[in-house]
């Protein structure tokens, strides 16, 4: 089987395909698990609400850095619907200066938010980390954020960035952005990135890989992306793929056993 580490299913378009042909679709490519990823305070309960529905689904809780509208989140906020037995992670959180320099005071503080509520409740961390490396791996260490681990989603830097998340604790995930003519220091990191440590995504409706590039992404195309990676790395696509699936389920053990049917959130 192979794992998603990384999507939004609540954000692809349902004029195109339903919850459901996404899920059978994937599911048709071996993808039997995915992470569904938290943007925002408002997109929380829905996420929940999908991980809830579909046993195959993880859910997390954050507040992305490139969100500038809706409510601000404290510690004792997100460490509370965190706790939540379907919330594996805390994320994504992170910097990004690509988009948000000006706001970068605010991402800062943000973060920190995310790496307290998430040492508070014992979960790890999805990473968001763009234009912002230096600031993102101090903030990291600063907030002992070694102690949960985590994931540096959608990586699209070189080897020694890689190396110096690695140091952290963090794993790292490989997302579509690997396939792309352009990307040979992140196939460089991608064939370095120890076994154990080494995951894959979509980033699903963003960034579809190679060969469908302009194409609204869905969690299937991780097949792409975990071949890729597999022949970069000289393994069979099964052996990739039960190595991602393992590193997976040990870095979210929230997802390996997570309840199919649970009860409604807790308000926040
Ligand atoms: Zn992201
Ligand atoms: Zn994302």
């Amino acid at each position: 089987m192979l794992v998603d580490s990384h999507c939004h299913l609540d954000l692809i378009d349902p004029d195109l395909t339903s919850i459901e042909t996404l899920l059978e679709d994937a599911a048709a490519q071996d993808v039997r698990h995915l992470l569904c990823v938290s943007v925002s305070l408002d997109n929380a309960p829905v996420v929940r609400a999908l991980a809830a529905r579909h046993a195959q689904v993880s859910a997390s809780v954050g507040v992305h850095p490139n969100q500038t509208d809706g409510v601000e989140p404290t510690v004792p906020q997100l460490a509370a619907l965190a706790q939540d037995p379907l919330i594996v992670a805390v994320g994504e959180t992170g910097l990004d200066y690509h988009y948000g320099a000006e706001h970068a005071d605010l991402q800062q503080a943000r973060f920190r938010t995310h790496i307290r509520a998430a040492r508070e409740v014992g979960k790890p961390l999805v990473v968001h980390m763009r234009s912002a490396t230096d600031d993102t791996l101090r903030i990291l260490a600063e907030e002992r954020a070694t102690d949960v681990g985590g994931v540096m989603h959608c990586f699209t830097e070189d080897w020694p960035t890689a190396r110096r998340a690695l140091e952290l604790g963090f794993h790292i995930s490989f997302s579509g952005i690997v396939t792309f003519k352009s990307a040979e220091p992140i196939r460089d990191a991608a064939r370095q990135v120890p076994a154990e440590r080494l995951l894959v995504e979509t980033d699903a409706p963003y960034l579809a890989p190679v060969p469908f590039r302009g194409q609204q992404n869905r969690p299937a195309f991780v097949r792409q992306v975990a071949d890729f990676v597999a022949d970069l790395r000289g393994l069979s696509p099964a052996e990739l793929d039960a190595l991602v699936s393992r590193n997976f389920f040990a870095l979210f053990p929230h997802a390996a056993s997570k309840p199919i049917s649970a009860p409604a959130a807790q308000p926040a």
